[in-house]
């Protein structure tokens, strides 16, 4: 695989130096003019953080897209137009939802691409991204990609954003399925819009219709990262009429 020139493989335990605080002198220089795509665990640690409905989180903070290329709509958090196109969380004193930024900010400069092979088995690779205006290069602590994630609090973000892979890369998909307005609504409702989702969940009807057992429900019920991976699940049987 070919990658850009400031783009470097990183296999197995190798270490790079690496150190990010408010003592460098690029301190929140990455937090502009980026496109940042929200997963849905990004989106529910956010939403979570600032306190809003899904309604309002995407009325006050999200940019909808669909190109005619996407299956599925993508979620990219608006940038402020402040002539420097920076992201609305960033403040003098560094990220305002640091405990819940999203899983790429915690990952930089690394990148990680997860995919399903053709054999169903998860296939993981990483990148160092070096940019010119990060100095963070020059500190001297060293991590692995184990120790940077662990580091960063990245587990929850990675399981998570595998659970949505295998809807996302799932054999249908590759082999062409595209979905009417109702089911893409069915897909907004079970990964950007939990609160919604919960009352459509807590319905008299839906272990019924959707033939749930109640134990499952009331376990889906329990929070949100549950209601998340519930809802992955239900889409997936749901879209590619599984079950
Ligand atoms: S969410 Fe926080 S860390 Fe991520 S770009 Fe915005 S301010 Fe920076
Ligand atoms: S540019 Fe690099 S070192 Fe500077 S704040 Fe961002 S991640 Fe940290």
């Amino acid at each position: 695989m070919q990658f850009p020139e400031n783009v470097t493989r990183l296999c197995g335990s190798r270490k790079f130096s690496f150190g990010c605080h408010a003592g460098v002198k690029c301190f929140t220089e990455c937090c502009r003019e980026l496109e940042l795509s929200l997963t849905p665990y990004d989106f529910l640690r956010l939403r979570k953080n600032l306190a809003l409905s899904s309604a309002d989180f995407i009325k006050q903070y999200i940019v909808i897209e669909q190109e005619e290329s996407d299956v599925f709509p993508c979620f990219y958090l608006g940038m402020v137009d402040d002539g420097r196109a920076s992201c609305p969380f960033v403040g003098p004193a560094g990220c305002k939802v640091y405990e819940d930024r999203p899983g790429a900010c915690r990952a930089y400069p690394v990148g990680r691409g997860a995919m399903l092979g053709a054999d169903g088995r998860q296939q993981e690779i990483h990148v160092l991204v070096k940019e010119n205006h990060c100095f963070g290069f020059e500190e001297s602590q060293s991590f692995s990609v184990a120790e940077w994630f662990h580091n960063q609090g990245l587990a929850d973000y990675n399981t998570m954003n595998d659970e949505v892979m295998s809807l996302l890369q799932h054999d249908q998909i590759r082999q062409g399925a595209r979905f009417s307005p109702r089911q893409i609504e069915f897909f907004l409702l079970a990964l950007y819009k939990l609160d919604e989702f919960r009352e459509f969940v807590s319905g008299a009807e839906f272990p019924a219709r959707f033939k749930i057992a109640e134990q499952d429900r009331q376990a889906a019920l329990a929070d949100e990262k549950s209601l998340l991976e519930f809802g992955i699940g239900w889409l997936i049987k749901t879209l590619f009429d599984e079950g």
